[in-house]
């Protein structure tokens, strides 16, 4: 079967984006190593193929969501990647957190062939890609930005024209080598105030209308039972992984060497996370790195 879209990745990010996409009318068949994630898009409204590049010679525009720099080389370049599959004029859009140099890459050699390419790596969590409010930090051509823009329109509320191929992607290094440092941050201010005798709903409350005000401290608060949809009051499950926030910071460190640029908090919050990892919880979300963060009992 034919689809207008085919979305290959469909984990905590990816499949929410994909029911999007059916939601606001196109025909998507979605892929991914995990059936059941797969099987939730059909239950959706969604189509699958049972093999991913046999679906991608007829589609329109390819969406990947990926974990990883590695994960993307691979389902794109080589004899039997995407970019060997695809008819001409397909757009193609990856929204995985990739290295720049990653995107550059695959981009190149998608526009050797004559394709369209697109690194659009988002901002938002689970919630934003569930509620369709992303934001979309884009790297490209001016022309395959307008080209992209109605598909991530119905994915996100907020789309950003970064630059050239590979911006989008160092936007989002900065943007989240931030966020693993004020998730940290938060975390600590929680704890001092929680071994202060503080209600942490009422100190986060209040920090929230104060100058130490964050994303983390607002919208995805890592002390359990401050807000009933964050990961931290569900076990920790779902929502951005340690092991991805671990690689994110991973790029910024890397990237720094590369430029030449000091990232001291954000070298120790990869240690951090690193550490935090190493004991047990990669698979967790990010923000029970405040778990790291408990007195002794
Ligand atoms: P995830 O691990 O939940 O999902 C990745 C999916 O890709 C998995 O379901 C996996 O089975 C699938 N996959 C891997 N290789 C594949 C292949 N060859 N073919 C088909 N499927 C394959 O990760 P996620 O949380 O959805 O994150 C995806 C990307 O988005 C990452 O780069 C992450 O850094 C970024 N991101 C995540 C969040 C978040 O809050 N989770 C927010 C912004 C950006």
């Amino acid at each position: 079967m034919s689809a207008d879209i085919v979305f290959i990745g469909l984990g905590n990010m990816g499949l929410p984006m994909a029911q999007n996409l059916v939601k606001a009318g196109y025909a998507v068949s979605g892929h991914d190593l995990v059936k059941a994630s797969v099987d939730k898009l059909v239950e959706s409204g969604g189509v699958t193929e049972a093999d991913a590049m046999a679906a991608v010679t007829k589609a329109k525009v390819v969406i990947t969501m990926l974990p990883a720099s590695k994960h993307v080389e691979s389902i794109y370049l080589g004899d039997k990647g995407i970019l060997a599959n695809i008819r001409p004029g397909t757009l193609l859009i990856d929204c995985s957190t990739i290295a720049p140099e990653s995107a550059r890459k695959v981009a190149a050699a998608a526009l050797e062939k004559g394709y369209t390419m697109l690194d659009a790596p988002v901002s938002g969590g689970t919630g934003g890609a569930t509620a369709g409010t992303l934001t979309f930090m884009v790297g490209g051509t001016d022309d395959g930005f307008a080209l992209a823009r109605p598909y991530l329109e119905k994915m996100g509320k907020a789309i950003y024209h970064a630059g050239a191929s590979g911006s989008g992607q160092t936007v989002k290094v900065c943007n989240n080598m931030l966020l693993g440092i004020l998730m940290i941050g938060t975390s600590e201010a929680i704890r001092l105030g929680i071994a202060n005798g503080m209600d942490p709903k009422v100190l986060s409350e209040v920090m929230s209308k104060s100058s130490g005000r964050n994303w983390t401290l607002e919208v995805y608060n890592p002390c359990p039972g401050v807000m009933e949809n964050a990961p931290a009051s569900k076990g920790y499950a779902g929502g951005f992984g340690v092991d991805l926030m671990l690689k994110d910071l991973g790029l910024a460190v890397e990237n720094a060497l590369a430029t030449g640029s000091s990232v001291p908090m954000g070298a120790l919050a990869r240690n951090l996370y690193d550490i935090h990892s190493k004991s047990g919880s990669g698979g967790l979300d990010f923000s029970s790195v405040f778990n790291m963060l408990a007195k002794a009992k």
